[in-house]
């Protein structure tokens, strides 16, 4: 066994490297710049731990957020790794106690704080000592395309080129897009780096979109068949998170909240209930997450939609870390769509930007909030969409997401669809400009809109050609024509036809509709509901033996329960 494998399973108790890890860590060893980009669960944290531990000198490890320090020096210590961090969390007696051991070389591994690479102090100390290895987790806060822009990130490179001897550089992320990885590269000034990016999968976690109304008690209802599991559940607001998290408790949940409206001491208290199992619901605004390895997390149901699908897939990653099945569920209706794109419009994060700038990344912001939407109408395999979306070729089916776990029914709609393109058509003659979905179905039913009369529209041939039609499917059909490139949509949200609309228009083409089978909504959740019933019946006594002990030692040791086993 090579010493490195022998470190995997002696410190970390792991038989086997996953996905990445190895080629990461023996490019390091061999002194080469890394970049890892790995699904969030993927295992990035061993990527510099186990480096750490073989290198002759010190790895400092830059994080964005004191609780992933904090949790991760906590789960080093434990076995057995000198560590320490050093962040605003600190007294200055601490920090100067941290400050000393560090230059009598009597850690391996120290987290710091971006903003703390800036310190003159901090350099003075690192100059005099042996740095082998500078990791970079979230290294996507460096750049500015990124969800979770940094300005401390940019400090970075020149800090390293500072020291005598420039240390390895390892940067470490989870998200893959094309910019935000020419980024990385460009301004942490990696040389020739090792890069590495596995797939975007993570087989156990198994993902759904609940449509309808009613959420508040579809989630009680929800919580009820997860009795005892723990799960985060992510609002769009702090407001939201307040309502959500009260009528949980008010039905005898114990659940917790976390946004940034609440003081510091207040965040911190919540965050250590839940990692400590003793609220099992977190609720909580996107501030919360970030870090958090709590690798029990069995559920990650967004209350409200996300704007974009690598949010999505980031915090519902979040669920299932520790390899157990593990379930992600997204609540959509349609009219969360115009509060979503209300937040993107006003986002603070525009403050401050030119008015070109501003119009130019709520461009990047609307599109990628189009594939959002895409995710949530889609009736095609959930796991593959997201997959497709971070350009990794998948199966058609993955046979255990809501979509594939429905019966759907091929439609015939090319009657429909030839209707709604012809009224597409017909008001851009006559208007000489387009329309958006409301006032285009508008037209189709016949509906009340006094915009109709007003514009003349009334007087089309295509007026109230699907009446009869509730507004709400022509609306949808509207939705999969352009979906499937019939109809192009302009950044006003007005349609036009596209070159591929013609052969349909004129009957040489047809166009099909995936349709839930009647009843569908209300059996399919109850056969899962059955399903997960059955798994939990497996060997109750013994599994709750087993959490029992676990929570004794836990408290014993002052740790998470996740820190000793996993579920
Ligand atoms: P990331 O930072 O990529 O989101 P982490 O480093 O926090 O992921 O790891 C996620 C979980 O996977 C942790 O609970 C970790 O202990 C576990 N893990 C990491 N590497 C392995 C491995 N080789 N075998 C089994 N579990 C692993």
């Amino acid at each position: 066994m090579t010493s490195k494998n022998r470190m995997l399973k002696q410190y970390f108790g792991y038989d086997h490297f996953r996905d990445g890890q190895e080629e990461l860590i023996d490019a390091i060893l061999a002194g080469r710049d890394v970049l890892g980009i790995l699904p969030t669960g993927g295992g990035k944290s061993i990527c510099y731990q186990l480096p750490a531990l073989l290198l002759p000198g010190i790895t400092l490890v830059v994080s964005p957020l004191i609780s992933l320090m904090q949790d991760q020096v906590m789960a080093l210590k434990e076995i057995g790794v000198a560590a320490a961090y050093v962040n605003s969390s600190l007294t200055p007696s601490q920090i100067t106690r941290v400050y000393a051991n560090l230059s009598l070389g009597r850690y391996q591994i120290v987290y710091v704080a971006p903003e703390r690479l800036g310190s003159e102090d901090f350099l003075q100390l690192c100059r005099r000592l042996p740095i082998s290895l500078l990791a970079v987790d979230e290294a996507h806060c460096i750049s500015q395309w990124g969800q979770d822009f940094r300005p401390s990130y940019l400090h970075i490179a020149d800090f390293a080129t500072s020291l005598p001897q420039r240390p390895v550089i390892g940067a470490f992320t989870a998200t893959a897009t094309e910019a935000v990885r020419e980024d990385i590269l460009r301004l942490l000034r990696l040389n020739r780096p090792h890069t590495v990016l596995t797939g975007f999968d993570r087989p156990n976690l198994t993902f759904s979109v609940e449509k309808g109304k009613g959420r508040a008690e579809r989630l009680l209802a929800l919580m009820r068949e997860r009795e005892g599991k723990s799960g985060i559940i992510y609002c769009n607001s702090r407001a939201c998170v307040e309502r959500v998290c009260d009528a949980l408790i008010r039905a005898g949940f114990r659940a917790t909240r976390y946004h940034a409206g609440l003081d510091e001491e207040e965040r911190s208290r919540n965050q250590q209930e839940f990692l400590y199992d003793h609220s099992r619901i977190m609720v909580a605004t996107n501030a919360f997450g970030m870090g958090i390895d709590k690798s029990n997390v069995s559920f990650v149901i967004h209350y409200n939609l996300p704007l974009s699908l690598e949010a999505y897939y980031q915090e519902a990653g979040r669920a299932g870390r520790d390899g157990a099945e593990a379930e992600c569920i997204l609540f959509f209706s349609e009219s969360d769509i115009r509060t979503a794109r209300m937040l993107l419009e006003n986002g603070n994060e525009n403050e401050g930007l030119s008015e070109e700038e501003r119009r130019n990344r709520l461009q990047i912001n609307l599109s990628r909030f189009g594939h959002m939407v895409d995710y949530c109408r889609t009736t095609e395999c959930l796991r593959g969409a997201i997959l497709s979306y971070f350009g990794q070729p998948h199966p058609p089916r993955c046979d255990k997401c809501g979509n594939c776990q429905s019966s759907f029914r091929k439609v015939d709609r090319t009657v429909e669809a030839q209707m709604v393109l012809s009224c597409v058509a017909r008001i851009k003659g006559y208007l000489g400009y387009s329309v958006g979905k409301q006032l285009l179905s508008g037209v189709l039913v016949a509906g009340r809109d006094h915009r109709i009369a007003d514009l003349g529209l009334d007087t089309l041939s295509t007026y109230g050609v699907m009446k009869g039609w509730k507004g709400t499917a022509v609306r949808e059909l509207i939705e999969q024509l352009r979906m499937q490139g019939y109809l192009l949509q302009s950044e006003f949200g007005t349609y036009e036809l596209s070159e591929e609309a013609l052969p349909l228009l004129r009957g040489e083409r047809s166009f099909h509709m995936l349709c839930r089978e009647e009843g569908e909504e209300k059996t399919g959740k109850s056969k899962r509901a059955e399903r997960r019933r059955a798994d939990r019946r497996g060997d109750v006594s013994l599994f709750d033996a087993l959490r029992a002990l676990r929570a004794e030692i836990a408290a014993s040791e002052h740790l998470p329960q996740y820190i000793i086993f996993s579920n």
